[in-house]
């Protein structure tokens, strides 16, 4: 079982997951909710990046920093 760092790393990363690293990120959400949480803001993050790449020259929207600041502090709390 991955710990949540690892978890957190590998969705961090780019490069694209084995199929081994992409079960074991299955089963860590499965009893991770922090790490569930997370992943679908790391998501929403990706998603308002997009769009933003889209239309060039726009500034960041509040919410993508919200979210972000939030993810940042979740996980430099403990
Ligand atoms: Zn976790």
């Amino acid at each position: 079982m991955k710990s949540c760092k690892e978890v957190s790393q590998l969705l961090a990363s780019d490069k694209e997951l084995g199929v081994f690293d992409k079960l074991s990120l299955k089963l860590h959400f499965s009893v991770c909710k922090v790490c569930r949480t997370y992943k679908q803001q790391q998501e929403a993050i990706t998603k308002v990046y997009k769009e933003r790449l889209k239309k060039k020259n726009t500034s960041i929207s509040e919410t993508a920093k919200k979210v972000e600041d939030s993810v940042i502090k979740k996980y430099t709390e403990e």
